[in-house]
C-alpha cells in the first residue's frame, strides 16, 4: 500500500535530526496559511525560529498561536509584498528581534481562474505584482543581511505551469515563470556571497486558499487527480519535506534548481492511449 505522509512533525522527525536547522531564522511570506504555515511547522519542527508575514494581522496571529503552541519562537508580521517599504521595514524588524535571517521563502501569491482574453490590466496586475515584485523586492530586502552573514537560503515556490503551461492562469505563469528566473539569475550572481536560491513547484495541494480558488468541487478535483501519474494530490507535508531539505545544508551543494513536487504532473501521463485501452495491443513476455 502506498504511504501518504500527512502528519507533520511525525513526518518530519522520521527524515531529520530535531537541531536540522537550529540557530536558524527563517521568513515566510504567507506563512500564516496553507503551505507557507506547514513550511513554518515544519522548519521550526527542526529547530528554526519563524518570521511569518502576510497582509492579514488574523491570518498570521492565528499561524503564530498554532505554531508557538508546539513550542516554536515565532514573530508574525503584517507586511503587503508588492510594497518595497513595507517589505524594507519588515526585514528591518526580523533583523531587529532575532539578529539575523538565514532563510527566506517567497510564498505569498495571489491567483484566480480566467480566460486570457477576459483577463483585466487590473487582474494582471494584482497577481503580477504579488509574486513577481513581491519576490523580487524580499529577495533584494534579505541579501544586505544574508552578505553581511556570509551565508542564507532563499526558496521560491512556483508552480509547474512555470516551466508547463498554465490553462485559465496566464497571469500567474508568467509571474512563476519570472521567478524562476529570478531563482537562476540570484542563484548565480549572489552565489559568491553564499546565499543559495532554490524553487519548488508543487504539484496540486488541497490548501484552503488554493481549493477555493482553483478547484472548489469535487468533481473539478477528480478531474485534476486524473491529470496526474500519481493520480492524486500531496500533501502539506510532502511539499514542507522538501522545503525543509533544500533549505538546510543536507543541500549545500544545490542552488539555481526548480524540484517538481508535483506527482510527476511535469512529465504528464504519456502520449499514447491509457495502458487499460491497449491491453489487447501489448506483447506478451516471451
Ligand atoms: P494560500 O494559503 O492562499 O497562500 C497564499 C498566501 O499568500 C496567504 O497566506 C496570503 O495571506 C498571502 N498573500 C497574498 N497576497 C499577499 C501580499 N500582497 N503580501 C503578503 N502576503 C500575501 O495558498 P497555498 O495553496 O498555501 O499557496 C502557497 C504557495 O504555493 C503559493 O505561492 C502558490 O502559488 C503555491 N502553489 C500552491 C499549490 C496548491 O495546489 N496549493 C500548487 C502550486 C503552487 P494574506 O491574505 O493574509 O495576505
Amino acid at each position: 500500500m502506498q504511504v501518504v505522509p500527512r502528519r507533520l512533525s511525525f513526518f518530519v522527525m522520521i527524515f531529520f535530526s530535531d537541531s536540522l536547522l537550529a540557530g536558524k531564522v527563517a521568513l515566510i511570506t504567507g506563512g500564516g496559511t496553507g503551505l507557507g504555515l506547514a513550511m513554518a511547522r515544519a522548519f521550526g519542527a527542526v529547530g528554526a525560529k519563524l518570521v511569518i508575514a502576510s497582509r492579514s494581522s488574523e491570518h498570521v496571529e492565528e499561524g503564530a498561536e498554532t505554531l508557538r503552541a508546539a513550542g516554536i519562537e515565532i514573530l508574525p508580521l503584517v507586511c503587503d509584498v508588492r510594497d518595497p517599504d513595507q517589505v524594507e521595514t519588515m526585514v528591518g524588524t526580523a533583523v531587529g528581534h532575532f539578529g539575523r535571517v538565514d532563510v527566506l521563502v517567497n510564498n505569498a501569491a495571489g491567483n484566480f481562474l480566467v480566460r486570457a482574453e477576459d483577463l483585466s490590466p487590473g487582474g494582471w496586475k494584482a497577481v503580477t505584482r504579488i509574486v513577481l515584485d513581491g519576490s523580487w523586492f524580499c529577495s533584494q530586502a534579505v541579501y544586505r543581511c544574508m552578505k553581511e552573514q556570509g551565508a542564507g537560503n532563499i526558496l521560491n515556490i512556483l508552480a509547474t505551469y512555470a516551466t508547463g503551461a498554465g490553462t485559465l492562469t496566464v497571469h500567474s505563469a508568467a509571474a512563476k515563470a519570472g521567478v524562476l528566473a529570478l531563482t537562476r539569475t540570484l542563484a548565480v550572481e549572489w552565489a559568491d556571497a553564499g546565499i543559495r536560491v532554490n524553487a519548488i513547484a508543487p504539484g496540486p495541494v488541497d490548501t484552503q486558499g488554493a481549493g477555493s480558488r482553483l478547484w472548489a468541487s469535487d468533481e473539478a478535483r477528480a478531474s485534476i487527480a486524473e491529470k496526474l501519474p500519481m493520480g492524486r494530490f500531496g500533501t502539506e507535508a510532502e511539499i514542507a519535506v522538501v522545503a525543509t531539505f533544500l533549505v538546510s545544508d543536507a543541500a549545500s551543494y544545490v542552488t539555481g534548481t526548480m524540484l517538481p513536487v508535483d506527482g510527476g504532473l511535469t512529465l504528464g501521463k504519456g502520449h499514447l492511449a491509457s495502458i487499460e485501452a491497449v491491453e489487447h495491443l501489448l506483447r506478451p513476455r516471451d
